[in-house]
């Protein structure tokens, strides 16, 4: 079971090293990983906070390169020498807000898991697609365009996020977590990885986590409002149990 905090543009260095320090009192379950993913600016101060408990940190994004002349972005390999284990890529805001194809993603895919990070791939339909009855379509299709051939599926976890569930209160129900998530369990077992955990994401809150935590198709959540927030992350994170 895992349970990722998705900060995204929020916190400032003081607000995030006392939402770690809060966390880190906060002993998990045995069998549950925690993993917060900050803004780029922070994870250097909160990788000294977080080293030596059981919460893990990773990257928002990266670039497809190491290094070099690409002013404003951060690369997979800086992200692990600031301590992150993690990186989330493709993520649906930066599908949608920076035109991320599943080809760039599965480029990024690569980057990262050849720095040494474990990657976090979102996927997850419109409420167009949804409507269209495309929802299967869309996310089976992302999932085998955004995998580079040579994925270790040992550090890769997917994370189901249907983009109409992300910051609007509504989550999917669980009749539709279910139902998608054994269609990517399909697809992960016909690609011989099916022993990677697939997450959920949209609208987790302390009210609806137990339930969404306690489906046998689901391996952990992906938070993101209710992670910036000590008591909402605490009573998700007390809510849980290892799969
Ligand atoms: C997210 O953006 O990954 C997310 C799940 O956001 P929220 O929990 O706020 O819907």
């Amino acid at each position: 079971m895992i349970i990722a905090c998705n900060w995204k543009m929020n916190m400032t260095t003081e607000t995030a090293l006392d939402l770690v320090a809060d966390m880190a009192t906060q002993v998990a379950v045995t069998g549950v990983q925690r993993i917060i993913f900050p803004p780029f600016p922070l994870l250097a101060a909160i990788h000294m906070r977080v080293a030596g408990t059981d919460i893990l940190m990773g990257g928002q994004d990266c670039h497809t390169e190491q290094k070099g002349a690409f002013t404003g972005d951060v690369s997979a390999s800086m992200l692990s020498d600031v301590g992150c284990k993690w990186v989330i890529i493709g993520h649906s805001e930066r599908r949608q807000l920076h035109h991320e194809t599943n080809d760039l993603i599965a480029a990024k895919v690569a980057a990262a898991q050849s720095a040494g990070l474990s990657v976090m791939l979102c996927v997850g339909e419109t409420e167009q697609d949804r409507r269209a009855g495309a929802s299967d379509a869309v996310v089976l299709d992302m999932l085998a365009s955004s995998l580079p051939a040579d994925i270790d599926p040992t550090r890769l976890a997917i994370a189901y996020e249907p983009v109409w569930a992300i910051g609007t209160g509504q989550n999917a129900s669980e009749a539709e977590i279910s139902a998608m998530h054994n269609r990517i369990g399909g697809f992960l077992a016909a690609s011989n990885m099916k022993h990677v955990p697939v997450l959920y994401g949209g609208s987790v809150k302390p009210d609806n986590a137990a339930a969404i935590m306690a489906m046998a198709s689901v391996d952990g959540v992906l938070v993101g409002g209710a992670s910036l927030d000590a008591h909402s992350i605490k009573a998700i994170t007390d809510q849980s149990a290892p799969n």
